[in-house]
């Protein structure tokens, strides 16, 4: 049985602690893990203790012993003041945001956020009367001069959503903080293990934990961590919607915290990996991994960040879009697929032009985003070796038609 007091809990590593955070098996007849409760009624013994405000459970959407332990070990690991859980990870966005805004505000939003961010700000911020600005990723401190008297919140997510920029979050923290605006952060590419939010001016933290949390891509579950300032009104919004995440689906992240750290750096050294592999290649331009020197914002990822998760882009040269489907299509190990995290390896093509605003997305070439999975590495590049020899007919036979 585990010794651990409250107050050794908290002198522990990183890893020891991704261990014992979120459990107490003292109190659960010396099982190991915290159990699945479910459940919406709670009863109370006496009148007395049903008007106990502190009492530590008293309906289900404020919250089980197993919501509970994941919350409890969120914050830990984040070192944040408080967690709250969602549904999803974009339900984890809504709550960020509806916790920074009202009525008649201004935001500033990256241009380079996750493309379901912006359809959030545009249908249902619009409507409420708050008023969206994106941003170029890469203004860094120069952002001051959008924000405006109303400017409330500024939305960061580092590295870009399937482009890669890396953002200067320490320098747009500290000119959104000079106006008294909220920073919110989407942090689901590095995780609180790779990037520390709440220590790098972060306000309101999100993590997308169907991603490297829950690791296996059989679930959607959200987070939201915040600091000391802004834990209280996190609290009273998420109260205020109760959207509230699933038992199992709670229970299947406390599983995936134990392994998460050895997952992550799997994923980084077999993103790197592929990532080399890559630059490598001639039909490959461009390689968009944040931890290679090659990358424009190598130098801001190597300040602030401690480690790459295994999620990257590349840009080949210019082929047309039967040749690139030629590619894919074949491929036997990386399936297409939205989402990532997952112990499995993923590609998607993708075209940032359509959605960008603030900036110009002409990469001068097919996008690629993969997703590298636990799989032997050989085994992925021989995949890979076969698609670009498809790419490569094809084109080949264009040349040939004329
Ligand atoms: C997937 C993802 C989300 C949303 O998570 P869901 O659980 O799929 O809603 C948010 N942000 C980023 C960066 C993501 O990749």
């Amino acid at each position: 049985m585990s010794k651990l007091t409250k107050e050794t809990k908290s002198g522990l590593r990183e890893g020891t602690r991704l261990v014992h955070a979120g459990r107490e098996p003292q109190d659960q007849y010396g099982f190991v893990n915290t159990p699945i409760y479910r459940g919406s009624t709670v009863l109370f013994p006496t009148v007395a203790s049903l008007k106990d405000r502190d009492a530590p459970f008293t309906y289900g959407t404020k919250g089980t012993p197993t919501t509970k332990a994941l919350e409890g070990a969120w914050t830990e690991l984040s070192n944040a003041a408080g967690t709250v859980l969602a549904p999803t990870g974009l339900a984890a966005i809504a709550l960020a945001l509806m916790t920074a805004v009202k009525a008649g505000d201004h935001i500033l939003v990256t241009d380079s956020a996750y493309g379901p961010t912006r359809h959030f700000c545009d249908t249902v911020l619009t409507r409420m009367g708050v008023k969206t600005t994106y941003y170029d990723p890469l203004l860094g401190a120069a952002i001051a001069s959008l924000v405006r008297p109303n400017t409330t919140a500024v939305l960061v997510e580092a590295p870009g959503s399937q482009s890669f920029e890396m953002q200067d979050v320490p320098a747009i923290a500290q000119v959104a903080h000079a106006h008294g605006a909220c920073v919110i952060m989407d942090n689901t590419w590095a995780t609180p293990l790779f990037f520390p939010p709440h220590e790098r001016g972060v306000d309101l933290a999100i993590e997308a934990g169907t991603k490297y949390l829950s690791g296996h891509s059989d679930l959607l579950l959200g987070l939201v961590s915040a600091n000391k300032s802004w834990w209280p009104r996190l609290r009273q919004t998420f109260d205020a919607f109760a959207m509230c995440a699933g038992p199992e689906d709670a229970f299947l992240c406390l599983r995936g915290l134990r392994t998460m750290k050895l997952r992550l750096h799997e994923a980084q050294r077999q993103g790197l990996a592929l990532a080399h592999w890559f630059e490598g290649r001639p039909e490959v331009k461009q390689v968009l991994h944040p931890a290679l020197p090659s990358h424009p914002g190598h130098a801001i990822w190597k300040r602030d960040f401690s480690g790459a998760s295994g999620l990257f882009s590349i840009i080949l040269h210019p082929a047309s879009e039967a040749a690139v489907a030629a590619m894919l299509d074949g491929l036997e190990l990386f399936g297409m697929g939205y989402s990532w995290g997952g112990f499995e390896s993923l590609v998607i093509p993708f075209d940032c032009s359509t959605y960008r605003t603030a900036t110009r997305w002409a990469p001068g070439g097919p996008a690629l985003r993969f997703q590298v999975g636990l799989e032997d590495m050989a085994d992925l590049t021989e995949d890979l070796d076969k698609g670009f020899a498809r790419l490569r007919a094809v084109g080949d036979a264009e040349k040939q038609a004329g």
